[in-house]
């Protein structure tokens, strides 16, 4: 699709071989061309921090202004019908470059953004956000990006704010808590509900949001394990997309976390007043980085909050139990 539009999005890195190496020469690109960008990374530096310290793992809450946006974004049908789609390539800003990632998606800097460097990760095709067609692409990616990045995925009703658009983000490996708090849960807070030589899967509590684990070199191993959970997950009455968050890394072979989800947003965000807090848990959440774009909400957080918000929006300790159970009788029958 070279047409001369798209040889304006383009951004000419053709003497370059690797992902990692255009997605680092875009993103120098636009952080000096692109005002919006400017901007968006130079407030980065003032983000404030709170550290929340757990038995055997850390949350940390970001007061991020920048974020405004996309944590108050109305998803509902009619809003996003009555909008032009802003990951479409023909309403992008005329500003923004782009490079190709694999297939028919294409890596843009997010200029909002949370991580250092953190981009979004659109097809060119305007298709809905659903998972389970797209799960291959979204591995191929984690592995084009390298161990350099993680590659995040948020479900139409679990913080995406284009439902209508296929899409994934990355953002720099280790700037989520998970990120390196995954060793030590995986050792002391997971059971493993099937493994054999090339694929492990583990149901990890015990850190305010459960979440299953599938570790494999198999790409085509993970893709059938992913199809198992997301079944198990699947209201037998709907045909719809189970609610989740997804973080994939890779690091010669991979690692897909799922975090199963109850609901999109807390009581919390639909208060007014003073009890309002503006929090729209995303993957960035659940992976231990709670974004609050005002800092009168980032004033009132606390140990107590952190662990209702989490409650509030993923599955009960029960559940888990029941769905890991579910998935190993699946296994023997
Ligand atoms: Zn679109």
């Amino acid at each position: 699709m070279q047409t001369e539009f798209s040889e304006k999005l383009y951004l000419d890195t053709e003497e370059l071989s690797s992902i990692p190496e255009k997605a680092e020469k875009m993103f120098e690109h636009q952080i000096s061309n692109w005002k919006l960008a400017v901007g968006g990374y130079q407030s980065l530096s003032s983000v404030e921090i709170k550290k929340f310290e757990f038995s055997n793992f850390t949350i940390e809450a970001h007061f991020n202004p920048g974020r405004i946006i996309s944590s108050s974004a109305k998803v509902d049908a009619k809003s996003i019908n009555e909008r032009p789609c802003f990951l479409c390539s023909k309403n992008l800003p005329a500003e923004q470059k782009a490079v190709n990632a694999f297939d028919d998606y294409i890596l843009l800097v997010n200029p909002f953004p949370i991580f250092d460097k953190h981009f979004t990760i659109p097809t060119l095709s305007h298709t809905p956000q659903l998972i389970k067609p797209e799960i291959t692409s979204m591995l191929t990616l984690s592995s084009l990006l390298g161990k350099g990045y993680s590659v995040f995925y948020n479900g139409p009703k679990c913080g995406a704010s284009a439902p209508d658009h296929i899409h994934f983000q990355a953002g720099n490996f280790g700037f989520m808590m998970i990120d390196h708090d995954y060793a030590e849960l995986s050792k002391s807070n997971s059971k493993i509900v099937f493994e054999d030589r090339e694929l492990k899967t583990s149901f990890v509590t015990g850190c305010l949001r459960n979440f299953i684990a599938i570790e494999s070199n198999n790409i085509s191993k993970i893709v059938s394990e992913f199809k198992r959970i997301y079944s198990s997950l699947q209201n037998a009455r709907s045909d719809e997309e189970p609610m989740m968050n997804i973080i994939c890394s890779y690091d010669g072979s991979w690692r897909l976390l799922i975090f199963p989800r109850i609901k999109h947003r807390p009581t919390y965000f639909f208060e007014e007043g003073d009890k309002k807090i503006l929090i729209s848990p995303a993957a960035v959440d659940m992976g231990g980085v709670l974004i609050f774009p005002r800092e009168e909400d980032f004033e009132k957080i606390t140990n107590e909050l952190i662990v209702d918000v989490f409650k509030q929006v993923t599955f009960s300790d029960d559940d888990f139990h029941y769905l890991a159970e579910k998935m190993m009788m699946g296994e023997k029958g």
